[in-house]
């Protein structure tokens, strides 16, 4: 995965971080101050849920609060993923939020990426940053900084973490192209009750998606909190039982 991260350019030097929970005790995790792309096995460190090394020569990555602050908030995650993907990274330093429905495989796979405000990295200040976006989310931008993702797997994080550089190149083209058509709310009704038939057990939510309304007024956007979308999903989702 630490090669995965380096080939694709998510990541420079020796930054961005990778760990993934051993059972309830233990978290493996990705050392300090070594590229991610030159890792052996023997490089990793186990810690305690704490941090504390339990295991390993090298010491373990000075962001290890953040993906333990994202265990404890997030029972069904155990991978995270950190690194500085650049075009994800570049709307993280504008303070701009990936949360347009541009694209439907978005609204399917994994929903509104927020901005968390900025921490000083290595510090509680970072984990203090991101903790209100945790719980609803699995992507996030953290401003001035990078891109944390997690999953019940360290492949899902992982593919969430190139998910979100793809959405963001995606978005920064038609930005310069000077015009985004967004997915209609209907549109994304139909992408929600899709997800929750094709992808029932995954809990990546779709929450906070502005989406042009469909009542011919494109410029008119609704912004949807989890709890409204979730209601969103069930409506759909009983509608289509009833038509079959
Ligand atoms: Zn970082």
């Amino acid at each position: 995965m630490g090669r995965w991260i380096h080939d694709r350019g998510f990541v420079a030097s020796t930054d961005g971080n990778i760990s993934v929970r051993l059972g309830s005790e233990r978290i493996l995790t990705t050392p300090t101050c070594m590229s991610k792309g030159m890792m052996t096995p023997e490089d990793l460190v186990i810690t305690d849920t704490q941090g504390s090394r339990l295991c390993g020569s090298r010491k373990a990555s000075s962001e290890i609060a953040m993906h333990l602050l994202i265990y404890r908030l997030r029972p069904d995650v155990n991978a995270v993923c950190h690194a500085h993907p650049p075009t994800a990274t570049g709307f993280a330093a504008a303070g701009i939020a990936l949360d347009k429905p541009i694209l439907c495989e978005l609204v399917i796979g994994l929903g509104r990426v927020p901005v968390a405000s900025y921490g000083t990295p290595g510090t509680p200040e970072l984990s203090d940053a991101i903790a209100p976006y945790v719980p609803e989310h699995d992507a996030i931008l953290m401003a001035n900084h990078g891109v944390v993702t997690y999953g019940p797997d360290l492949l899902t994080a992982f593919l969430r973490m190139e998910t979100t550089e793809h959405f963001a190149h995606v978005a920064l083209v038609t930005e310069l192209l000077g015009r985004q058509q967004l997915l209609s709310s209907a549109d994304v009704e139909k992408l929600v009750a899709a997800r929750a038939r094709y992808a029932a057990g995954s809990n990546a939510p779709a929450a906070g998606l502005q989406t042009a309304h469909s009542n011919g007024n494109g410029d008119e956007r609704v912004s949807l909190t989890r709890h409204e979308l979730d209601s969103l999903i069930e409506e759909a989702v009983q509608r289509d039982r009833a038509h079959r």
